[in-house]
């Protein structure tokens, strides 16, 4: 990783994040979704059911989904407990069966059965926060994600962590989050800094064992362990 001069763990997180996030997107290739999706309408089902799962077990169920269920009409065919069966292994079937029908009634009903692609429509469309609308704009539209002045960072429990263990915000909130990654930030990296953050919490800064000594910003962390510094985030447990 190369560090920009004067820029150190202690420096404050206006220098530090920017290239945080730089080496960030270096290691995981400008970030990208590890969700299977071919449309629009497919990264909007994907990322519903992705809600407390995994992204291997969704590609697993949705491969055969997306051929039984190819578009919002097909959802609202069937009896609600033949898709709960079938997006049973992603776990709250019930509960995102009831989200995916209604954005799929809401989509035909107001959209002629495309995604919009504005932040404003799709957190419209019930049951969609701003993380899900973040994911599905900018891996999906990204030029619209790009001047959508609604646009901002997708933020997941992962997202949350980092960003309170590399001291980018206090907070906890989702929303407050956002708006402190959104000011410290470039825009061309709002979307893809979700991503690359996503995949290191997943990899390495691990929720209750970071593996510090394998990180590639251990030093412009201030929570690095092996640096001795303490986890505020609060998450971590001594390196063993
Ligand atoms: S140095 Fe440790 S706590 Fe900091 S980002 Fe890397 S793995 Fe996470």
């Amino acid at each position: 990783m190369q560090i920009p001069d004067g820029v150190t763990r202690d420096s404050g997180k206006t220098n530090r994040a920017p290239a945080i996030v730089s080496a960030l997107l270096d290691l995981y290739d400008g970030g990208v979704v590890e969700l299977d999706w071919t449309t629009p309408f497919e990264l909007l089902i994907a990322t519903i059911l992705s809600a407390q799962s995994t992204d291997r077990k969704v590609n697993e169920v949705t491969a055969e989904l997306f051929v039984k269920y190819p578009d919002p009409a097909a959802y609202l065919a069937v009896d609600e407990t033949e898709l709960q069966a079938d997006i049973y292994q992603t776990g709250f079937y019930r509960q995102k069966t009831r989200s995916i029908r209604g954005v799929c009634a809401a989509l035909i009903e107001d959209f002629d059965g495309q995604v919009p692609f504005t932040m404003a429509e799709l957190i419209a469309l019930p049951g969609v926060a701003r993380k899900t609308a973040n994911v599905v704009q900018s891996a999906a539209f990204p030029d619209q994600h790009a001047v959508d002045p609604d646009a901002g960072v997708a933020v997941d429990t992962h997202v949350t962590r980092l960003s309170r263990r590399l001291r980018f915000t206090r907070h906890e909130d989702p929303v407050r989050i956002e708006q402190d990654l959104r000011r410290l930030l470039p825009r061309e990296q709002w979307g893809s800094a979700s991503l690359s953050i996503i995949l290191h919490g997943r990899r390495v800064c691990d929720a209750r064992r970071p593996r510090c000594g394998d990180c590639v910003v251990e030093p412009l962390c201030p929570s690095s362990l092996i640096a001795g510094k303490r986890d505020k985030a609060g998450q971590a447990v001594a390196l063993g």
